[in-house]
């Protein structure tokens, strides 16, 4: 059965000057010479025409068409390009349901477009982050996603396992010719490589969960040292209370931040001192595990302390001191010390660069990232697979274990083909000589 022709308005919803319409299925030609009364459209050229049905004049539009397969669905798609006005988009689609055609569902174009092998599963995904994607660093990893960053990554990853598969299978299938030993040792190391590749992937892969939530950066120090004027010199605006009473911020505050593409928390805490009043403990506990948490902790203290430093006591942690109230009289300090003032604006935008940097340095952006649970859980199935394949007591069982960790990989991307294994049987081998 054909697929219904559908459509869905591509571009943002609300009042704007122009809006795209997008349709895909095989009735696109027709309805375009129906809506433009025009008999010929060349694919990819872009036509101004007028729209009108039964009767009525809709709109003048720009009008393109992709003839399938060379399209975003693999599927014959026309693009409307009309005037942003909801009367006129409802009038349209009026028009469109009556020429056959039906509203898509959520993602039913990029869905249509993975059926039709135009992209994977994770390039699918990478377009609805890319969309998403609020700041540049957020955008250049969907981007990488959408271009197959991760569907090469697992592909490769996958071919091997096929390969291995194929080779296995041939000893199945042709027992005669017995595994040389040094071939058994090949697959083994092979296995090994794709074990430690794989675990060494997902050890070292927590950037992801850093991009989409953002960066935990929490701001501490004793109690007026200037965290709240800090957080909200970052903010630009009032979101946390300043106060000159000591103690008054006892709960971890909140911002959102853009510093330099790395979507970033602010998390401004309530003052590190011993307090026998329990509210302000309690907001102690939450400080410390909030710097627990922390992908870089900002240790402010006053400039006039210099060079007396409070012991923070975390492990593990960046931690960048900042030198704060740079306005008010102080010893001297080193000339790399970052030292501020939220009163004279000085030093704020240097920590900012810091900030920005240190994220950079340690937080690997260029890796390919898992953006996604359902990929994580997959690998780690593929990993146990690999795991068992090398304890299999029969050469059958191992072959079984190595098509699980395929397909596991298959199903991240979308394409699990069986038919491959025959191809590299009947390719590296000369079955039959
Ligand atoms: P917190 O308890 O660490 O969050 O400190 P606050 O941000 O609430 O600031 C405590 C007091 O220090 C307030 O009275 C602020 O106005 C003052 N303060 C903060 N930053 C500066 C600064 O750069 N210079 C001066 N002179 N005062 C500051």
């Amino acid at each position: 059965m054909t697929p219904d022709t559908i459509y869905a308005q591509a571009s943002g919803l609300g009042k704007a000057g122009v809006a795209v319409i997008r349709l895909s299925g095989d009735k696109c030609l027709d309805v375009l010479k129906a809506l433009t009364q025009k008999d010929d459209f060349t694919p990819r050229y872009a036509y101004f025409c007028s729209l009108a049905f039964a009767g009525q004049t809709l709109d003048s539009a720009l009008v393109l068409y992709f003839k399938g397969p060379h399209s975003f669905t693999g599927e014959d798609v026309a693009e409307l390009h009309v005037h942003g006005g909801t009367a006129v988009i409802a009038s349209i689609f009026r028009a469109l349901s009556a020429l056959g055609c039906r509203p898509a569902e959520r993602g039913e174009f990029s869905r249509r477009a993975v059926l039709n092998g135009k992209m994977d599963l994770t390039q699918a995904e990478g377009i609805m982050d890319l969309v998403d994607a609020q700041t540049s660093e957020q955008a250049r990893q969907s981007l990488d996603q959408v271009q197959g960053g991760l569907y090469k990554l697992l592909e490769n990853w996958r071919q091997s396992l096929v390969k291995i598969q194929g080779y296995l299978e041939a000893f199945i299938d042709f027992p005669e010719e017995d595994i040389p030993p040094e071939k058994q040792g090949q697959i083994r190391d092979k296995v090994h490589d794709l074990i430690a590749s794989i675990a060494h992937y997902l050890d070292n892969n927590d950037g992801a969960r850093r991009l989409k939530e953002g960066f935990k950066v929490v701001l501490c120090g004793r109690p007026n040292v200037g965290k709240s004027s800090l957080l909200n010199a970052f903010m630009k605006q009032e979101v946390a209370i300043v106060s000159a009473i000591p103690g008054t911020t006892r709960d971890v505050v909140r911002g959102y931040v853009d510093i330099k593409g790395f979507p970033v928390v602010l998390l401004d805490t309530a003052g590190l001192h011993t307090s026998r009043r329990k509210l302000e403990q309690q907001g102690m506990e939450r400080t410390k595990s909030s710097m627990q948490e922390a992908d870089l902790i900002l240790h402010l203290q006053e400039a006039k302390n210099f060079p007396h430093t409070d012991d923070l006591e975390v492990k593990d942690k960046l931690v960048l001191d900042v030198w704060t109230k740079a306005d008010l009289p102080h010893k001297s300090l080193p000339p790399k010390a970052l030292l501020i003032s939220t009163r004279t604006g000085q030093g704020i935008d240097d920590l900012w660069q810091a900030i920005a940097h240190i994220l950079q340095e340690h937080y690997n952006p260029h890796q390919t990232l898992l953006t996604r649970e359902r990929y994580r859980v997959a690998l780690q199935e593929a990993l146990q697979s690999l795991q068992r394949s090398l304890t299999a007591p029969a050469i059958e069982l191992q072959a079984e274990e190595i098509r699980l960790a395929a397909r596991s990989l298959g199903r991240i991307t979308g394409v699990i083909y069986t038919d491959e294994i025959l191809d590299v049987i009947f390719k590296e081998f000369c079955i039959g000589k």
